[in-house]
């Protein structure tokens, strides 16, 4: 098998040491290995972390490139795009 398989998911975040990371800035080393190109394991942010990340520091709990946000409801992450739900333009075709 020459295919590389992408092992992140596209609707999460991740927390890779100190960054916090989705698929699209996490970068491709990271995207089919798990892991940043300094040997970072990305794991998904967990609920914990997310209710104590200090927003009033470091602003809502988004990944580094923006497009994903992290929040928790009822005890569980919830991620959202936060530039498709302001638009209003949020496309639907989920499959
Ligand atoms: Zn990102």
């Amino acid at each position: 098998m020459s295919e590389e398989s992408e092992v992140l998911s596209d609707d999460a975040v991740y927390r890779a040491r100190d960054s916090l990371l989705c698929s699209a800035c996490a970068g491709y080393t990271a995207r089919t290995t798990g892991k940043t190109i300094s040997g970072q394991s990305l794991r998904p942010v967990s609920a914990r972390l997310v209710s104590a990340w200090p927003v009033d520091e470091f602003g809502p709990c988004s990944c580094d490139c923006g497009r994903l946000i992290a929040v928790v409801v009822a005890g569980r992450v919830v991620v959202s795009e936060p530039a498709a739900a302001a638009g209003g333009k949020a496309k639907n075709g989920r499959d």
